[in-house]
């Protein structure tokens, strides 16, 4: 393997990354560029798992606000990171990169169930895993599935790719000039500045196991493959207290 800083990594897409332009629903040509990433960083060598998100289709929090039951709502939110995943197994096939889907919710005959000893056996075969279906659980997160995730394979880091920042502000800098953007950061320091750069569960998660979040742009090409070389963009949360 080249010199890369990660190893074995999870990588967090929201569904709006992979919306495109529409901020809604799958385009294909934005999950091509995403898989494109992806394989770059595969062909160093380094063993990846993809937590996807489902915002793209449907947020089980609107719903519930709606007047839904908050569980059955979450449910199709759940469901809505299964399409997003499988969409993006068909991106990274077609560019020849083997990838298994994995399942939190079970349903065998389009994706297998995730079993953790599998999954870190796929990954050491040079297989990228997909873990759709978020925790299985109403009421969390993708963010906290990511954090779930790299816990149970032993990941070093959690990769947070964003679309329209490039790491963690005091401010939001689409709206003020004078953000000052953060280099580096703990969970607590994102607890105690009361910072929304994921949920606290997963905060605690990331804290608790000690496991690294780094916080970047993907929307600019090659910015996977940096991060995981060792160069310094983005913001890096460190998981411990310290
Ligand atoms: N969801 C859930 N349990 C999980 C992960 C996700 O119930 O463990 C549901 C929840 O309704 C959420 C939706 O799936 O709104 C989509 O996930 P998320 O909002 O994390 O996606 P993202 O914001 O990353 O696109």
């Amino acid at each position: 393997m080249t010199n890369v800083k990660y190893h074995r990594v999870v990588l967090k897409l929201s569904g709006e990354a992979l919306a495109g332009e529409t901020g809604f629903g799958i385009h294909p040509p934005v999950i091509k560029e995403i898989a494109a990433q992806i394989k770059q960083v595969h062909d160093l060598g380094v063993q990846i798992g993809v937590v996807v998100g489902g915002g793209n289709i449907w947020r089980g929090e609107t719903g519930a606000e709606l007047g839904m039951d908050r569980a059955q709502a979450d449910s199709m939110g759940m469901l809505a990171t299964i399409m997003n995943g499988l969409a993006l197994q068909d991106g990274l096939e077609h560019l020849g990169v083997e990838v298994r889907v994995q399942t939190s919710i079970d349903m065998r005959q389009v994706a297998e169930p995730y079993i953790r000893r599998r999954a870190i056996h796929h990954m050491e075969k040079g297989r990228v895993v997909i873990f759709a279906g978020g925790t299985g659980n109403p009421y969390f997160s993708t963010d906290s599935a990511a954090a779930l995730r790299a816990a149970e394979i032993d990941a070093d880091v959690i990769l947070m790719a964003k679309n329209n920042v490039d790491g963690v502000y005091n401010a939001d800098p689409n709206k003020d000039p004078n953000a000052k953007k953060f280099d580096e950061l703990t969970q607590l320091d994102i607890l105690n500045k009361g910072l929304k750069v994921m949920d606290s569960t997963a905060s605690s998660l990331s804290m608790d196991n000690d496991i690294p979040f780094v916080v970047f742009n993907m929307a600019e090409n090659g910015n996977i493959k940096r991060v995981v070389e060792g160069e310094k963009i983005g913001t890096t949360i460190s998981g411990g207290k310290e």
